[in-house]
């Protein structure tokens, strides 16, 4: 049987390049090298959507959401299959068998609703429950890999141990999707990673962040890019070298290089570590960045909402005929049908 990835980028306001590096390109990068041999599903996560603040409405995110994996250069074949959460039921219904298989002592313990939630008795209970229906989204595909930011690594093990709870107990309905670090070998070295704030390097380069030269958004005009990636903050060492621990600021940009140019970090920072000039690595970076930025915005402009909304049927087509198939399974097995 062909293997499955499957990956989904939530969108609920403009990203930043973080998101573009840690989790997009690495996405589109593996869909193209892979899509010729693996099922490669992409679905738009639009009921994860609902359980935070979306700015604009969600038609609009959920169309931004495609168009950014078009303009990232996603490549469309046979294999690639895209659709819409909410317009494949099953994912709802399964998150409902999986949460009555699932304590809430191991839910509790996901870092993302302490983060999210921040403990609050207010947060509401889709925050609690979302890596439940993560899970949902994963099984119904008989998904083996499943690229994902380095903050949900945590979900996919509670998937594999949902799985392996729901097999034990009825048979082989699910498929495990692979431990993390053959998900970490798969996506390989530039998979995973967490770019940092550009002013403050020991934190990760968030919307939130007050400060425009932290971050750069995917719609900063290019140049404007390059000059926030010039102030970066570095350190007052006398030669560039790459550790996060000791140097967080000048790691970064290496890391940020190496993705842009589809390098292994190891590689860059050999061809960068013992050199004296941090002005030169800052511009190399921030040339690399105004470049990424004008050919991706380029393309955004040229993609339509109609193209984006014409790839759904098919991939919605396939993707009720896999999960349902395998709903109908849990529902026989359980004793539903
Ligand atoms: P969020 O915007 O927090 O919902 O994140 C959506 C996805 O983007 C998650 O999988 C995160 O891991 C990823 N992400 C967010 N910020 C960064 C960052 N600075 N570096 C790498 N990945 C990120």
């Amino acid at each position: 049987m062909k293997k499955t990835i499957l990956t989904g980028l939530r969108v609920n306001s403009e990203l930043h390049l973080g998101h573009y590096l840690g989790v997009l390109l690495p996405m589109v990068r593996l869909a193209n090298k892979y899509s010729e041999e693996y099922n490669v599903n992409i679905f738009v996560p639009d009921l994860h959507s609902i359980i935070s603040p979306i700015e604009g409405s969600l038609k609009e995110n959920m169309i931004r959401s495609m168009k950014y994996f078009l303009a990232a250069g996603l490549k469309i074949n046979e294999n690639v299959h895209i659709y819409r959460q909410s317009h494949v039921p099953a994912h709802a219904e399964l998150a409902w068998v999986l949460n009555c298989h699932a304590s809430m002592g191991e839910v509790s313990r996901m870092i993302q609703y302490k983060e999210k939630g921040e403990g609050k008795d207010s947060a509401n209970v889709g925050i609690f429950d979302y890596p439940i229906l993560m899970a949902a989204d994963i099984l119904l595909y008989d998904a083996n890999y499943v690229p994902v930011g380095e903050d949900q690594f945590q979900h996919i093990e509670l998937t594999r141990n949902l799985a392996t709870r729901f097999n034990n107990k009825y048979g082989e309905v699910f498929t495990i999707p692979c431990p993390e670090k053959e998900q970490a070998e798969f996506m390989g070295e530039n998979g995973g990673v967490r770019i940092r704030d550009l002013v403050n390097p020991e934190k990760k380069m968030s919307k939130s962040t007050p400060g425009e030269n932290s971050k750069i958004m995917l719609s900063d005009e290019p140049k404007k890019a390059g000059k926030k990636i010039k102030s970066a903050t570095t350190d007052s060492f006398s030669e560039v070298d790459f550790d996060f621990r000791t140097r967080p600021g000048i790691s970064n940009l290496l890391q940020i290089l190496a993705l842009v140019k589809d390098k292994e970090v190891k590689e860059v920072a050999k061809e960068w570590r013992g050199k004296t000039s941090y002005g030169e690595l800052k511009s190399e970076v921030a040339d690399a960045v105004e470049n990424l930025l004008e050919g991706f915005q380029t393309k955004l402009s040229e993609i339509s909402d109609e193209e984006v909304l014409a790839l759904f049927p098919e991939g919605e087509k396939y993707a009720n005929e896999v999960a349902n198939k395998k709903l109908d399974k849990v529902y026989k097995i359980i004793g539903l049908r």
